[in-house]
This record gives structure tokens, C-alpha cells and sequence, in this order.
């Protein structure tokens, strides 16, 4: 018999495919980290996991105990599942600019969902700030604290990085993703490096996060806005600390919607746009690397997180961005 013991052991050890068109277009190869397959359906499943270990083996998370977060959905997921699976509850605070998919998910799995309105982090309304006051208020409750818990990024370190290094057999040159808590890019880039130190890791960040000016400039600055969810960072979190990218690009959302579409239409690919920004980051990356590079990215998680939005006509035209092509009436 080939079977697992539990959902989360079905977690990580995701494929890797090569990417038909970017690589076409990047004149290199680029391969995508089919994060979208992991068992709660993102890249984020493996932090959830590695975080709720790490509080079970500090002896804080105890049997039925409660975890709070504070996520833009997938975090949230990916808790909320492994919770289920060993038997704890989970409260997740969301802003209310994320999907209904999001939303929805996170309340069949039986989560309790606390939506908030969006609000800058210096707020106090923040939803990461609400998430640590309800566990600190919740008896038995622990806070996942995703952007600052480095177990985030460990499981990229011990997980996602040595998957991509023997999946490419050690021909890499380079890596590149957004960043939401920046566990994938530092953790990944700093496994990537230990195994290869000549490896180029890039971030790619999408408008409106502070990041690409931090690392470019030495400046937080921000300009323009992006419809991604799950990324956009304007600190450094716990998770990027004593992290520097080599290069560093910003793609604008009329970059990436275009590979999300032809990712879907011409290689059957169905992604979420944080994948769409991190294929063309890696497609900026192949050209700058070269002929024969190999570049590898993350695709986060799948486009039927967002029917609702990027792949509804209607939404598209209130937000004054191109629907796919085969969708338009
Ligand atoms: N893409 C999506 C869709 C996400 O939900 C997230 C996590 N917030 C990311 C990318 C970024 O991953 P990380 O938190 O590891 O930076």
C-alpha cells in the first residue's frame, strides 16, 4: 500500500514544470514550483505546517488548543487544514479586499473568519495587529505571526529549496518570487545559495510594495498599486532579516495578467496573478542571466482562488484591466 497518514503529509514535494512560453520569450529555460498542488492549494500550506510544529514542539500549542492569524487567505487556509487535522481551532483575520474563494474556503473549513476593513500597518487596525490581540485575549491561543515567525521561512530552507536544487539536478541559475512575508524568497534564496553561493536570486515585487525601492535605493518607498493578493510588502519582516536579494525588479499588473492568461490558454496552467508577477519576474531574470540559464519561480496557487475577480469579465472592467481574451463578450 502507498498511502499517507494524514493530509499533512501530503504537503511539499510539489513538481516542477517547465514554463512553455516564458521560456520562449525569455530565451532561457523557466521553470514553475507547482505550489498551487500542495493539499490546502498554495505555497503556503508549508508554513502553515512548519509554524504549528514549531508551537507544538515549544510546548505552547497544546492538544486543542487555538491558533490565530492574521493572513490574506492562503495562511489562513493552510492553518485552518492542519488544524483540522490535529485537532485545533482556528480564528483567521482577513481584510475584506480579499477573494470571496478566499472567504468561503476559509469558512467551510470551519475556520472562524474575522473580516477587517484594509488599513495601512502602522494602524492599530491592521489585520496582523487584530490577529495578535484576539490570541493574546483568546485563552490557550497562540499567534502564527507569519511575517516575523522565521519557521515560515525555515520550511522554504529545509523544504521548498532542496526540492528545487535536486529536482534541477543542480543546474540552476537562478530564483525569483514576490513577497507577502518573504518566507519563499528568503528561505528558498538562502537554501538555493548554501548549495550554489554563485546562484542569483532576485526579488520580484509587484506595485505598491516598498521593497524593489528599499533594495534599489536604500529607500521604503512605494508607488502605484496592484489587484495581486498575498503580496506587496512595505517592511522588512522577521522573515527577509539578514536577506539581500542580487537583483531586484517591479513588474506592473499589465505585465503579469497577460502570462496568467496564456499560462492558462496555451499551457492549461491556471494561476492566481501573485504567479503571473512571479513569471514575469523570472522571464526579466532568464533574459538578464542569459541563453542557456535556468531560472525557477513559484506558482502560489490556482486561478480558481479568483473566478471572481480575474477571471470575471465584469471585475476586470470596474478595475480597468484586460479580462482574458476568450472571456470578453
Ligand atoms: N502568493 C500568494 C497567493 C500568497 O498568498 C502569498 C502569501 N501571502 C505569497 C504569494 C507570498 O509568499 P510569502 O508569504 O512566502 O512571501
Amino acid at each position: 500500500m502507498q498511502t499517507a497518514a494524514s493530509i499533512t503529509d501530503l504537503i511539499g514535494n510539489t513538481p516542477l514544470v517547465r514554463l512553455k512560453g516564458p521560456s520562449e520569450a525569455a530565451g532561457a529555460t523557466i521553470l514553475g514550483k507547482c505550489e498551487f498542488m500542495n493539499p490546502g492549494g498554495s505555497v503556503k500550506d508549508r508554513a502553515a505546517l512548519a509554524i504549528i510544529e514549531d508551537a507544538e514542539a515549544r510546548g505552547v500549542l497544546l492538544p486543542g488548543g487555538t491558533i490565530v492569524e492574521g493572513t490574506a487567505g492562503n495562511t489562513g487556509i493552510g492553518l485552518a487544514m492542519v488544524g483540522n487535522a490535529r485537532g485545533y481551532r482556528t480564528i483567521i483575520v482577513m481584510p475584506d479586499t480579499q477573494s470571496i474563494e478566499k472567504q468561503d474556503s476559509l469558512r467551510a473549513l470551519g475556520a472562524e473568519l474575522v473580516l477587517v476593513p484594509a488599513a495601512k500597518y502602522s494602524s492599530p487596525c491592521h489585520y496582523v495587529h487584530q490577529s495578535r490581540r484576539i490570541a493574546e485575549e483568546t485563552p490557550g491561543a497562540v499567534w502564527a505571526n507569519q511575517f516575523d515567525n522565521s519557521a515560515n521561512r525555515l520550511a522554504h530552507i529545509k523544504g521548498t529549496a532542496p526540492e528545487i536544487w535536486e529536482q534541477t539536478g543542480g543546474q540552476i541559475d537562478g530564483f525569483t518570487c514576490a513577497v507577502g512575508t518573504g518566507g519563499t524568497l528568503a528561505g528558498v534564496g538562502m537554501g538555493l545559495k548554501a548549495a550554489k553561493p554563485d546562484i542569483c536570486i532576485a526579488l520580484t515585487d509587484p506595485m505598491g510594495a516598498a521593497l524593489y525601492d528599499w533594495f534599489a535605493h536604500g529607500e521604503l518607498r512605494s508607488e502605484g498599486s496592484s489587484v495581486s493578493e498575498g503580496i506587496g510588502q512595505s517592511r522588512i519582516t522577521g522573515n527577509l532579516d539578514g536577506f539581500v536579494p542580487d537583483m531586484q525588479f517591479q513588474v506592473p499588473d499589465l505585465e503579469a495578467l497577460p502570462w496568467v492568461h496564456r499560462l492558462m490558454a496555451e499551457e492549461g496552467l491556471c494561476l492566481g496573478l501573485s504567479s503571473g508577477i512571479n513569471v514575469a519576474g523570472a522571464v526579466r531574470l532568464g533574459r538578464a542571466l542569459g541563453p542557456d540559464s535556468v531560472v525557477v519561480t513559484i506558482l502560489c496557487d490556482s486561478g480558481m482562488r479568483y473566478m471572481s475577480t480575474l477571471f470575471n469579465p465584469a471585475w476586470c472592467a470596474a478595475k480597468g484591466l484586460p479580462a482574458p481574451p476568450w472571456l470578453q463578450g
